[in-house]
């Protein structure tokens, strides 16, 4: 049978990374549902569109040439023919995303999107792995696939978070580099917080959380909520 896995949680919880390693183990497939905001900031960006102007980034989003690689050995992000996976880790872009996820006609437009690839993969595995998906966010347990089989919230302490961000971005944990990493992280999720609600599990929704596990020990606190 599909299974489909919904995770959602703050930047910094080790999302990103355990989602795919969970997708790995299971053979399935995985969404980065961040990148496909990040790819809308970056082609909003590209075409010249101001930000602040809510209606044209409306447009721009509804008119997104967005092919996402759902492998999660190699997942990528490709936006009008131009691999833009590296692309859209950039700070500058990291910085912009906020104002176009708290976009509503974004956040239908893309949810839509995302809905339609769960489906694909509920229907049919895309590659070699089988039927099934496991999507990642901050509104994937709640909005768009709240019919998941299996759905977590991956929460961390806020020192734990800024810890692995600043690792991330830095190479280093050192109080510096968290220091550094301190106002774009917080600024971000607060931002993000006004429109979709990612600190606290809904219902049914099982929290994991990783602030004093390490990577593997997270997979598999993750694992073992799906094997329950
Ligand atoms: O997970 P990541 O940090 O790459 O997400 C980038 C941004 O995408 C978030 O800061 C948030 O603004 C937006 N996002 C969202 N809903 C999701 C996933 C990401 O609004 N389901």
């Amino acid at each position: 049978a599909p299974l489909v896995v919904a995770i959602d949680g703050p930047s910094g919880s080790g999302k990103s990374s355990v989602s795919r390693a969970v997708a790995r183990s299971l053979g399935l497939a995985y969404l980065d549902t961040g990148a496909m905001y990040r790819a809308a900031t970056w082609w909003c960006v590209d075409q010249g569109v101001a930000l602040t102007d809510t209606g044209a980034v409306a447009d721009a989003v509804r008119a997104l040439p967005l092919v996402m690689g759902v492998d999660p050995q190699d997942p990528t992000v490709v936006v009008g023919g131009t691999d833009v996976t590296a692309a859209i880790r950039e700070t500058a872009v990291s910085a912009a995303v906020s104002a176009v996820a708290t976009n509503l006609d974004v956040r239908a437009e893309l949810g839509r999107l995302q809905r339609a690839a769960i489906d694909a993969e509920r229907a049919a595995g895309s590659f070699s792995g089988g039927r099934g998906i496991v999507a990642e966010g901050r509104d994937i347990t709640t909005v768009v696939a709240p019919d998941a089989d299996v759905r977590v919230l991956l929460t961390a302490s806020e020192e734990a978070r800024l810890a692995r961000r600043a690792l991330d971005v830095h190479g280093t944990a050192d109080a510096e580099a968290v220091e550094a990493t301190r106002d774009q992280v917080l600024r971000r999720d607060a931002d993000d917080s006004t429109v979709v609600e990612f600190h606290t599990a809904a219902d049914g929704v099982v929290t994991v959380d990783s602030s004093h596990l390490d990577f593997q020990e997270t997979v598999d606190a993750v694992l073992a909520v799906v094997a329950a």
